[in-house]
């Protein structure tokens, strides 16, 4: 691969009749594998850390440095403008939920999104998306013509199909309806370059488990002005200016709501991840991406009783993920059996899309396939390889598999 880079390429994993194979992680969508320079960082980082903020030897004070120097990188890497906040969170879903506390009104969401871009947001109003990409834009402008909203909040990509929508596009409609945007960038960040400056967007939230780094870090970055104005997310210790028993005083800017001690491993991870990517090139892991996306595609078109899942007709642009239903037989099965007998990663469900899924797929379940960086043309041989040929066997394979075979 032009990038072999995931920590876990390579890992040996055992499978059904004693046999080891190379595992195929077609799992990123979910979390990815850390990058090996970020493993190696988190390795280095691990013996000197210390307490961030107010300790006066020096792993305090470099711990300090290194969260402090995350967040002015993850700024960067994101096009944050002059002004704008970074504030460190568990996760996307954490960073949505902090921002819907902020919103002063009502937002509108598309039915597309993943579960954490529907649930927080209070006064939530859906607009059901169209066959194409045209056509929800044109919903969604005559929605906030018709009703003026403070927000509109979209997944930059689909976690079900990949497809990719048009953020700026998007910003465009929001804005000259007087409503801001957020961006959920969990599924987009990782494999395009997100611009908060390029795409006149507001705000961006993402995940660094889907973006190559470990898990328990992410960011909500944006516009000072509604978080400064908001209560503090969490209450405690590092989000306050002074405090009496009757009284506080909170402050502004990102500390308002980090209070805690926070995940100074996970944030450097996810910084160096971001430097990582930048050094590997936006344009270079694009390339290599599409490669896999269309071998991919290709393949699975190629299959007799496969529908691969689209919300779109006219989204041309897809990330290196797709989701399937089949004619016949249990996806969760077929899954299990990529897994225990070949060796592939994959995942079979509704993927925290319930009414988008329940829409766009006329089975209960699917199975979603999903690359990366670090991924290579094999990973989706292998998996292509071993579905056509558990497909093939047909209602032979759902026997053999169920009680008396290995599956529980
Ligand atoms: N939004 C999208 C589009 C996602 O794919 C996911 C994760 N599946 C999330 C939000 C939530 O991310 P996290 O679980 O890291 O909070």
């Amino acid at each position: 691969a032009p990038l072999a880079v995931l920590a876990d390429a390579g890992l040996e994993i055992p499978v059904l009749g004693g046999a080891t194979v190379r595992h195929v992680n077609l799992d990123l969508a979910a979390s990815a594998p850390a990058l090996e320079a970020v493993a190696a960082h988190v390795v280095k980082l691990l013996p000197y850390y210390s307490s961030v903020h107010r300790g006066s030897g020096y792993p305090s004070q470099a711990t300090t440095a290194l969260v402090e120097d995350a967040r002015v990188s993850v700024a960067r890497h994101v096009g944050a403008r002059d002004g704008d906040l970074v504030v460190f969170t568990r996760n996307t879903t954490e960073a949505l939920n902090l921002l819907a506390t902020a919103v002063p009104g009502e937002t509108v969401v598309l039915d597309i999104e993943h579960h954490a871009n529907l649930l927080p947001w209070r006064g939530r109003r859906v607009v059901v998306a169209r066959g194409s990409i045209a056509e929800t834009l044109a919903a969604l402008d005559a929605e906030l013509a018709a009703r003026p909203a403070a927000f509109l909040s979209v997944t930059g990509a689909s976690n079900v199909t990949g497809e990719v929508l048009p953020i700026a596009e998007l910003a465009r409609i929001a804005h000259a309806h007087g409503a801001r945007i957020a961006v959920d960038a969990a599924q987009l960040l990782p494999h395009r370059r997100v611009d908060l400056a390029a795409s006149d967007l507001d705000y961006v939230a993402f995940s660094g488990h889907k973006a190559y780094a470990p898990f328990g870090s992410g960011a909500l970055v944006g516009r000072a002005d509604w978080l400064d104005a908001a209560p503090p997310f969490l209450a405690g210790g590092g989000a306050v200016e002074h405090v009496a028993l009757d009284d506080v005083a909170w402050k502004v800017g990102a500390d308002r709501h980090e209070a805690g001690t926070p995940n100074v491993v996970g944030i450097a991870a996810l910084a160096r991840a971001l430097a990582e990517l930048e050094r590997l090139g936006d344009a270079e892991r694009e390339a290599h991406e599409a490669q896999l996306t269309a071998r991919l595609h290709d393949g699975l078109d190629a299959l007799a009783g496969v529908r691969v899942i689209r919300g779109f007709d006219d989204a041309d642009d897809r990330l290196a993920i797709a989701t399937i239903e089949l004619e016949q037989g249990s996806v969760g099965l077929v899954a299990a059996a990529l897994g225990a007998e070949h060796g592939i990663s994959v995942r079979a469900g509704r993927f925290c899309a319930h009414p988008f899924f329940d829409r766009a797929s006329t089975r209960s379940n699917g199975l979603r396939a999903s690359l990366g960086a670090g991924s290579t043309a094999d990973d989706v041989d292998r998996f292509l390889a071993a579905l056509a040929q558990l497909i093939a066997e047909g209602p032979a394979f759902e026997y053999s598999r169920t009680p008396g075979g290995w599956c529980p």
